[in-house]
């Protein structure tokens, strides 16, 4: 886990890069700004966890001689592979609380020790966790399965990350699975391609994590999510390896592309893909655009959706979040607009949307601009991505730094927002005594939003899972209360079972643990994700 020809290496119990983490001067003066825009007292700020504290509970399982030369059992490997990023894994870790370890973690270098590692687990009855990146905000790679198993194994994907193949005829390219964002993005480069999938976790999430997870990209319309981009894909499952034909679509009856994406690693383990690139763009559009408030700001948003205009970036931060992200602060509601195109130039179509806005109130102050990187669209959209350091320091400074995600459709978003807004602040008054609550848009469809809420509220070290369980539970009662998904984009995991099994309709309940037996027939992949026994 560590940079190919550095010793940077990957941080044990927080995102990202250790020598990244917010600390020291930076970390004190985070800690002031929060107390202060929280109106709390001086916060407590917690230390981070030492490795050398660490006392990992025995390993239960030896891998047996063949597996040996690829598997890992040190402090190191098995404390790194213990949590995924949500909230609740960012306060266990940073609190030293490594008490669910996996037993052994295994790093496969092809599908033939892939396929070795999971006959291994089977026979030995251990649960088998697939591992991409590791930045799954929903208990997707923890290791707590039960007592129904003699061990876990976390299986790391990440010594497969190689683009195998570039078809430039069909545009397309074969792609290991554990190869994350950017050592992908640097290979398709160098054949002038991008695959375009930017998800904000994209420096440390990988191609089969985000098709297990049916992930969305950072573009808000059109091609976003990992979905758009499978031509095929190849599975190894206990029961065989499953591969799909490359194709640009299909009508032979129900999709077997479609079993795989969002399965979670509880089917199988994807080991590669044919995905469709494209060309780099060249020609690009942005404005921020003003409106009087977050209504005014999603007729303007739809009104550009059904247009199918298909913006690149069509994200309405409400003023709260305009306000904290991109630096607003006449209580404006911004939306954050950007054409791209490897083709033709997009003034055109920018002017169309700053039309469309205008006739919900929108305006844009700065003007429109050729460069993306400029004006209050470039500093969101830095914030954006190093903001997943700053929830591990919010954390270490005893808060609750949490986000939420849903979709809906918009004739019940108006609802849908004003109910779950005065429902996730009744409870942080009653849990916390206040916080924040803002709202953005992350991706609009002609039929919808997906509105997207992020929590800052005071807490105290010791407190913050049991208060974060109940503001959780708030906020995703209210989401399915109104109609949206329990999840438009960070899937189910092991966190959202509880109404993810609400919102399933039964018979396909069945059919997926049909479909499990089938494939997976001791059940030992990823055990209490989407489905139990
Ligand atoms: C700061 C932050 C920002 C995020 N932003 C986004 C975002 O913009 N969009 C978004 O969609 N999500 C986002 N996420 C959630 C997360 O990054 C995605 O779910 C991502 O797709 C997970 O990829 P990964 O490689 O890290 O998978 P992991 O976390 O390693 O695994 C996720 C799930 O997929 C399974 N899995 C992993 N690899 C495979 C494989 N090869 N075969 C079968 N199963 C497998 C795992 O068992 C697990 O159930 C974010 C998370 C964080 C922490």
């Amino acid at each position: 886990m560590g940079e190919p020809g550095t010793t940077r290496r990957r941080c044990w119990w927080g995102w990202g890069w250790e020598d990244q983490v917010v600390s020291g001067d930076h970390l004190t003066r985070l800690a002031q700004a929060v107390a202060g825009s929280l109106g709390t007292p001086d916060l407590e700020v917690w230390p981070p966890p030492r490795l050398e504290d660490l006392v990992l509970r025995p390993a239960r399982l030896t891998p047996p001689e063949p597996l040996a030369k690829f598997c890992a059992v040190d402090t190191y490997s098995r404390a790194a592979h213990t949590h995924g990023r949500s909230f609740s894994d960012a306060v266990r870790a940073v609190h030293g609380d490594f008490s669910v370890p996996p037993d052994v973690v295994a790093f496969p270098r092809d599908e033939a020790e892939v396929v070795a590692v999971l006959d291994w687990c089977a026979s030995a009855g251990a649960a088998a966790i697939p591992y991409g990146g590791g930045s799954s905000v929903v208990g997707g790679v923890s290791c707590d399965v039960g007592d129904d198993y003699q061990g876990v194994v976390s299986i790391d994907l990440g010594a497969l990350d190689q683009v195998l193949d570039v078809d430039r005829v069909s545009r397309a390219a074969r792609i290991q699975a554990g190869a994350l964002g950017p050592a992908l993005e640097e290979q398709l480069r160098s054949y002038g391609y991008t695959l375009r999938h930017f998800p904000q976790s994209f420096e440390f999430s990988s191609l089969g994590g985000w098709l297990a997870t049916r992930s969305g990209g950072h573009y808000a319309t059109n091609y976003t999510h990992i979905d758009d981009f499978v031509e095929s894909l190849r599975v190894v499952t206990p029961a065989g390896v499953v591969e799909s034909r490359r194709l640009p679509g299909s009508g032979a009856g129900p999709s077997p592309d479609r079993l795989f994406l969002g399965s979670e690693g509880v089917l199988g383990i994807i080991t590669e893909a044919w995905m469709r690139v494209q060309d780099r763009p060249v020609h690009r559009a942005s404005a921020s655009v003003h409106f009087p408030t977050m209504a005014d700001g999603a007729a303007g948003a739809r009104a550009i959706a059904q247009a199918a205009l298909f913006p690149a970036n069509c994200r309405l931060l409400d003023a709260g979040e305009a306000a904290s992200a991109a630096g607003v602060t006449t209580g404006s509601a911004l939306l954050v607009l950007g054409f791209e195109s490897a083709d033709h130039p997009v003034d055109a179509w920018i002017a169309r949307a700053a039309e469309l806005c205008a006739d919900h109130g929108g305006v844009i102050p700065d003007g429109v601009r050729t460069s993306s990187t400029e004006g209050a669209a470039g500093a969101w959209r830095s914030s954006f991505l190093r903001a997943p350091y700053g929830r591990d320091a919010l954390v270490q400074l005893g808060c609750i730094a949490e986000t939420f995600e849903t979709a809906c459709t918009w004739d019940r978003f108006d609802e849908l927002h004003h109910n779950v807004d005065e429902a996730v602040r009744r409870s942080l008054a009653e849990v916390c005594g206040g916080g924040t609550l803002t709202c953005r848009f992350t991706h609009v469809y002609p039929d919808g939003p997906a509105p997207y809420f992020t929590i800052l509220a005071p807490s105290r070290h010791g407190d913050q899972l049991s208060q974060w369980n109940e503001i959780k539970t708030a906020a995703s009662e209210a989401v399915l209360a109104n109609g949206g998904t329990i999840t438009h984009h960070h899937a189910v995991g092991r966190d959202h079972r509880h109404w993810y099994d609400r919102q399933r309709p039964t018979l396909f309940a069945q059919t997926l643990h049909a479909t499990k037996t089938t494939l997976d027939p001791a059940w030992t992949l990823n055990p209490g994700v989407l489905i139990s026994r």
